[in-house]
């Protein structure tokens, strides 16, 4: 598994590097925001661990401008600074998790796993659950050859349930994943997604693939 670290501070980019390189990952290192933009779009990286504040880019931008690239590779924020505030933002601009300075090396570790056992959003990347289907690379959604189009947040909470096919995911889960840190979403709003969902995708259909688990939430399956 390959690993850009974007730290400008060099101390703490080496003792990573040699870290990491002990548990066989391998390890670039870029010490500033645009060296770590041009390594990162190459796209050639399982995770990028990102420090937030960086000369030339700051992390933030430049998880921003990744994004914007369509490069889905799993990034890890470090932040020196433990507001929530900071936390918010970070998801916000694309970030999957973020650690706070100074952390454990066995924690950096644990959140790496962790991150690397996501589904990579590939570039040609499709899931299907029976006769549905959704392309990860074009967020084409399709039932019995038929496209189906989605707002943004039906296709997000659409790919969520696909990307755990076959398990039950509680509506805190939903909301989690789906619209991580927006303000006031209400278990309510998730129910209101999952019945206009099942109108585009299961209406119309003998085999209704959206569940609700009762007293749990919901799943996706045959
Ligand atoms: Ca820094």
């Amino acid at each position: 598994m390959k690993i850009l670290v974007v730290e400008d501070e060099h101390l703490i980019a080496n003792a990573l590097k040699k870290g990491l390189e002990q548990e066989h990952y391998t390890v670039d290192l870029a010490f500033d925001g645009l060296d770590g933009y041009d390594l990162a779009s190459s796209g050639d990286y399982d995770i990028v661990l990102l420090d937030l504040m960086l000369p030339k880019m700051d992390g933030m931008e430049l998880c921003r401008q990744i994004r914007n690239q369509q490069i889905h590779v799993p990034i890890l924020m470090l932040t020196a600074k433990s507001q929530l505030e900071d936390k918010i933002k970070g998801l916000n601009c694309g970030a999957d998790d973020y650690l706070t300075k100074p952390f454990a090396f066995e924690e950096l570790l644990a959140r790496i796993r962790a991150l690397g056992r996501r589904p990579q959003n590939t570039a040609s990347e499709i899931l299907t659950v029976g006769d549905l289907s959704i392309n990860l690379s074009n967020y084409e959604v399709i039932r019995q050859k038929k496209i189906i189009s989605l707002s943004n947040k039906e296709y997000s909470l659409l790919e969520c349930l696909m990307r755990h096919a076959n398990k039950i995911l509680t509506k805190d889960q939903l909301i989690q994943r789906v619209w991580s840190y927006e303000s006031d979403i209400l278990p309510n709003t998730v129910e209101v997604y999952i019945r206009n969902l099942r109108q585009k995708i299961d209406k119309n259909y003998k085999v209704k693939l959206i569940k609700t688990v009762r007293g749990f939430g919901y799943k996706i399956s045959e």
